[in-house]
Parts: C-alpha cells; sequence; structure tokens
C-alpha cells in the first residue's frame, strides 16, 4: 500500500512524544487510521472487525449515517457556548425518560469526571466522607476514585493497594474497599463505619455479573443505613438494556453516572439523580454552605448533544436490544464450540452485551478465583484475534449494532486459526 507513513513510523513517531507510546499501557503497536461501521484499519491499511468500538462508546458503529448527519446539521451552528443549548436541554430529557433514578442530570466531559462528582455529591447529601467501593471496581481516573487505579497497576485481577502515585495518602484514607459480590463483607463494613456516605459499584464489574441478590443486597443495605448508592453506569448504561443496569437487573439507585454511548462517540458523561439530591448543584436551593459547584468548559456541548442524542434515537427503535443480545450470545457461542473444539479449558464471563474469556478451570463469577485469568495466555489470544482480522480490546469484547453474518464469518474463521 503506498502510504505516506507507515504504522512503524507513526509509532516511532509517538515514542518520542507521547508517554509510554500513548495508549501504551493497552497496545501501542497498533494505530488506527480510521473506522467505518463494525470495521477499522490501521494506519498499513489492514482491517479488522472492531469489538473493541472505541471503549465501548461506538455501539452503532463508526460513522453511522443518522448520527453523523446529526453532527453535521449541528456543527455549522456552532462548536460549544457554555451556556444552555436545546441539544443539551433534549438530551438531559431523553436520559431522564430512559433511566429509572435520573429526575435530573448534570453534564461532564468523561466518566471519569461524572464519577468524582457522584462522589462528591453523595458527600454533600450526606455529610459524611467515606465512599465504600470493590475490589477491581474501576471508577475512572480522579482523586476521588484512585483505589480503583490499582487494577491498573496489576497485570493480573486486581487487588486494591492505597498506593497511587501522585495522590495523597488522605484520599485513600476516606475509601473502605469490600470484595465484590461478598454482602457479608459490607454488611459488617456498614455496622463498623458510621461515617459512609455512599457506596459505588459496577453493576456489572468490568466483566463480572453481580450475583443474584448481591445489587438488591446493597440496595437494602444502603436504605438501612441511611447511605447513599451509586451505580457506575459509564460501560453498563444504554449497553445492557435502554435502562442500562438499573431496567436490566431491576435495582434503582440513588445515583447514577453515565458515558460512553450517550455522547454518541464525543466527549460527554452525565450523572443523575432525584431533583432532591441532584438540589446540590444549586446554590439558590440549597445555600453556599452545601452547594457542590462544577463548571466545565465544555460540558453539555450541542454537538456531542446532538451525537448522543440521536445515538439514543436509535436505540429506542424496536428490536435494537434484542438484536445486540443476539449478536452477543452468537459470539460466545461461536467462541465456546472453537475453544472446545481444540479441548482448551475456558469460561466465558460477562453479559451477552459484554464479556471476555477466562483460560481457567475456576468459576469467573467468584471474584477472587477470576483472578486466575492468565495475563501470558490472554495476550497471546488476543494477538492471535489480532492476526487475523479481529480487534478487541484486552480484557473485554464489546458487540456493536453494525455486525453483519459476514463480520460474523470473519470471527468465526478467526476464532478457529
Ligand atoms: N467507570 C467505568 C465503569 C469505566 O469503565 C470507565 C472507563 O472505561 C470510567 C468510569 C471512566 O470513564 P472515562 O474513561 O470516560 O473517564
Amino acid at each position: 500500500m503506498n502510504r505516506l507513513h507507515s504504522q512503524s513510523e507513526w509509532i516511532s513517531r509517538a515514542r518520542e512524544v507521547l508517554p509510554a507510546a500513548g495508549f501504551g499501557n493497552f497496545d501501542a503497536s497498533i494505530v488506527i487510521a480510521r473506522g467505518e461501521g463494525s470495521r477499522v484499519w490501521d494506519e498499513d491499511g489492514n482491517e479488522y472487525v472492531d469489538y473493541l468500538i472505541g471503549s465501548g462508546p461506538m455501539l452503532l458503529g463508526h460513522g453511522h449515517p443518522e448520527v453523523m448527519e446529526a453532527v453535521l446539521e449541528q456543527l455549522p451552528k456552532g462548536m460549544t457556548f457554555f451556556a444552555n443549548n436545546a441539544r443539551g436541554i433534549e438530551l438531559a430529557e431523553a436520559i431522564v425518560d430512559a433511566v429509572p433514578c435520573c429526575e435530573q442530570v448534570r453534564f461532564v466531559t468523561s466518566g471519569s469526571e461524572a464519577d468524582m462528582y457522584a462522589i462528591r455529591l453523595a458527600r454533600a447529601f450526606t455529610g459524611k466522607s467515606r465512599i465504600l467501593k470493590f475490589e477491581g471496581g474501576y471508577h475512572g481516573m480522579s482523586a476521588e476514585a484512585q483505589m480503583s487505579l490499582a487494577p491498573m497497576k496489576q497485570v493480573n485481577f486486581p487487588t486494591a493497594v492505597p498506593d497511587s502515585a501522585g495522590i495523597p495518602q488522605g484520599v485513600a484514607d476516606e475509601m473502605l474497599i469490600a470484595p465484590f459480590n461478598d454482602l457479608d463483607a459490607v454488611a459488617g463494613l456498614l455496622n463498623e463505619h458510621s461515617d459512609i456516605a455512599a457506596i459505588i459499584v459496577e453493576p456489572l464489574q468490568r466483566i463480572i455479573p453481580a450475583k443474584p441478590g448481591f445489587l438488591q443486597g446493597l440496595r437494602d443495605l444502603c436504605t438501612k443505613h441511611g447511605v447513599l448508592l451509586i451505580f457506575d453506569e459509564i460501560v453498563t448504561g444504554f449497553r445492557l438494556a435502554y435502562g442500562g443496569a438499573q431496567e436490566r437487573y431491576g435495582v434503582t439507585p440513588d445515583i447514577c453516572t453515565l458515558g460512553k454511548i450517550i455522547g454518541g462517540g464525543f466527549p460527554l458523561a452525565a450523572l443523575g439523580a432525584s431533583a432532591e439530591i441532584m438540589a446540590h448543584f444549586d446554590k439558590a436551593t440549597v445555600g453556599a454552605e452545601k452547594w457542590l459547584m462544577q463548571l466545565g468548559t465544555l460540558s453539555g456541548n450541542p454537538v456531542a448533544s446532538a451525537a448522543g442524542l440521536k445515538t439514543m434515537e436509535i436505540l429506542r427503535r424496536p428490536g435494537q436490544y434484542e438484536r445486540l443480545r443476539q449478536l452477543g450470545q452468537t459470539l460466545m457461542d461461536m467462541q465456546t464450540e472453537a475453544l472446545n473444539a481444540v479441548g482448551v479449558s475456558h469460561r466465558i464471563c460477562g453479559d451477552p452485551t459484554l464479556f471476555d474469556i477466562y483460560f481457567t478451570d475456576a468459576d469467573p463469577i467468584d471474584y477472587r478465583s477470576a483472578r486466575h485469568r492468565d495475563p501470558a495466555v490472554n495476550e497471546a489470544w488476543n494477538a492471535t484475534l489480532r492476526r487475523n482480522g479481529v480487534f478487541k480490546s484486552p480484557g473485554k469484547l464489546y458487540p456493536s449494532l453494525a455486525l453483519d453474518e459476514e463480520d460474523l464469518d470473519l470471527t468465526r474463521r478467526a476464532i478457529e486459526q
């Protein structure tokens, strides 16, 4: 292919100017040139079926024509105003209609920011300070969520460690960590500490599902102890179902955070709760003492809102989630069949809308045994898929609605190699 710059040239340029070669903590060996529908192409022109989809946002695939049209309609009207705008208001309405715990929402520009403000909001509302979270949970990169840096530090499955570089110990002291799926441990910590403001949890933690009754158990414990329950739905929102994990599992938290899909691929995230809780963003209502100040130059910008709004409109059409689950289930079955055929012991873990493989005999739903996922085997598997035209994150496989029969056939062949 006659290109001005090969992929390896781009990679060596990245090494000069981007620490860890940019997205190097994941995979610095690839530079993506473009995406269209279910596929991406690297700078050498190699084509892949994309199961990373930008780490989740591109549920409809890349460059969806209707989403592009909505964006192109907004662009000539201005990119951002730092003021209320109709697209942002419509997007807020669509989220409030869809997500059970949201009577009001607040826009920010990343999931990390949404989680940070959710934690601050819980503190403002309860007047308490500690946050309880779960081993292996990830809630973005803010200091508030610092314990969750731990999973990124350890190659194998995570144990939280209170020593993240650049973050003062005082922040860590405000955190309590319980094992995921262990209600007794949570109850013990709630009995022991009276200063817990909130429990924050991913309803599907990375790809590990909550055990039956775990989320409802958290709900009940929170209500009993006057603690707020925060669902981090950055990944699960508009993926597990239109109303996210709350709709799928029938448990309503007090606060939730949303990101990825709601921005249609642009930097936009949100947090939402009841009007009573959200009142803390309004100085006139709660007074200066209890006011939680939040500002962001690009928060709620109309281009991102237009993309998110159109994405959500498409997702509301009949049959979309049935189709997504069906595609995911087909992919899960395909992998099981191929690996069984060659006698490789493995478990598929997650939900048809988001899953991955554990190369282990251990039960992946048992959080602690899930640590036995062997990173070397996992890496080798991902590299094999990549060589055969399948692009995925190191720890997850996201199906998109852009997938078609040809993509599935190509994937089947890649798995069978
Ligand atoms: N929370 C969860 C569950 C996530 O998966 C992520 C990102 O992957 C975040 C928070 C942080 O979101 P962002 O990367 O937009 O800051």
